[in-house]
């Protein structure tokens, strides 16, 4: 029997998540010696603020060392649900909330805990890359409606519609989105609010948000629509604390349950040290996040300038999150000074990885080319090294 058929065949179906392929790729070539510039990676590059490393500390030393509930530590829970309600609008008490280890888990807990063979996902490209593969690990086909640029990225009630059959359990909602930065309005949310469906709402990016837009989510905008809603957030983006694992969510309690009931035979609850940081994230100073979002809408100004600047791609100003989506049409069909025929915007990321050292990763992998995804969370002058490179990389292509 082969390796391939002795696995499950939903896993050997999938693809490997391409947003760590190029983090591999990144340090495997980092080995090596070559000093690559990362826009890879969707994390911020601060360090978790001070308070909330010394509440992880202090949590070792009093001993919460142990196992905690399966959804998570109740003043966990409360703090949550205190976020929810004075940060969303959303009435819930600490019971109608789970914690995870991170949002990919509330999401996977949720898809797994719902879907059965032959059921039907929405999922708007251009998408972050696990959303379709999660759906098509339970089992079930994800229906992947394309939103291109005339539309800002988003989709339209009409476009929904057109997608919905017998057969549709679920719609992913993203906004602020990972990989356009694009956001929806409280108008263009209350449009989306399909009555039949449920609703993930991932609102992972809540609190980067530019221009002084207000962020919306839909159990919020349309409260009728709560009772099949899962809104889910995290401390990843918002506390720079993506290596602690926190993510959590709320939505209707006979959710909660299966997802908790999932959990229970498989990680058990979260980090528990992580979970007191971050209990001391969400209730503690929140100047952290002011901060953050001045300097990435800085960084965005600087890349989308630059990008724009660069001849044969162009990007729109995204209005959130930390990722600018430059489509690089007008580099398909060169050639590299290497010598490298770009066919694809996958083989634009390649090139750039390997002419300039500049990680990327390619727009295809999130369900849109040819584009190329930025994430621009690092320092304006490595930003600016960076968007350097690749304009000399492009004035240097061959016709
Ligand atoms: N959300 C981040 C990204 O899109 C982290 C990597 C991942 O989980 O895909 O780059």
């Amino acid at each position: 029997m082969s390796h391939a058929a002795m696995l499950n065949r939903h896993l050997a179906a999938a693809k490997p998540s391409a947003t760590y392929r190029m983090i591999d790729r990144v340090a495997a070539r980092r080995e090596t010696g070559a000093k690559i510039i990362s826009l890879s990676a969707g994390e911020p590059d601060f360090d978790t603020p001070a308070h909330i490393c010394d509440a992880a500390v202090s949590a070792i030393r009093a001993g919460h060392t142990r196992y905690t509930q399966v959804a998570g530590l109740r003043a966990l829970r409360e703090a949550v649900a205190t976020k929810f309600r004075n940060e969303n609008g959303l009435d819930v008490s600490w019971q109608d909330t789970i914690v995870c280890s991170g949002g990919k888990q509330v999401i996977f807990n949720a898809l797994a805990a719902t879907l059965n063979e032959g059921d039907e996902v929405i999922v708007p490209a251009p998408y972050w890359v696990s959303y379709p593969e999660i759906v098509s690990l339970c089992g079930a086909v994800p229906i992947i409606i394309s939103c291109g640029e005339d539309t800002g990225f988003k989709l339209t009630p009409a476009a929904l519609e057109a997608a919905i059959t017998s057969k549709t359990r679920w719609l992913i909602l993203n906004s602020p989105s990972n990989p356009t930065g694009a956001v929806y309005s409280r108008d263009e949310l209350a449009l989306l609010a399909h009555p039949h469906v449920l609703i993930l709402s991932d609102d992972i990016y809540e609190h980067l948000i530019f221009d002084g837009s207000e962020f919306h989510t839909l159990a919020q905008v349309e409260p009728r629509l709560a009772s099949r809603t899962l809104t889910m957030n995290g401390v990843s983006k918002a506390y720079a604390m993506t290596g602690w694992r926190i993510g959590f969510g709320t939505g209707p309690r006979w959710l909660l349950d299966a997802m908790e009931k999932l959990q229970g035979q498989q990680t058990s609850g979260a980090c528990s040290i992580a979970q007191h940081a971050a209990i001391a994230a969400l209730t503690g100073p929140q100047s952290f996040i002011e901060m953050s979002r001045g300097v990435f809408q800085q960084r965005r100004d600087l890349a989308v300038r630059m990008l724009n600047e660069t001849p044969g791609m162009h990007c729109n100003t995204p209005g959130g999150a930390f990722y600018a989506f430059a489509s690089c049409a007008g580099l398909i069909g060169r050639t590299t000074p290497a010598g490298k025929f770009l066919e694809t915007d996958e083989d634009v990321a390649i090139a750039l990885l390997e002419e300039c050292n500049v990680a990327v990763v390619h727009g295809s992998a999130f369900g849109l080319g040819p584009y190329i995804r930025f994430a621009y969370a690092l320092d304006t002058d490595t930003l600016q090294g960076a968007c350097g490179a690749i304009r000399r990389f492009v004035d240097r292509l061959k016709n």
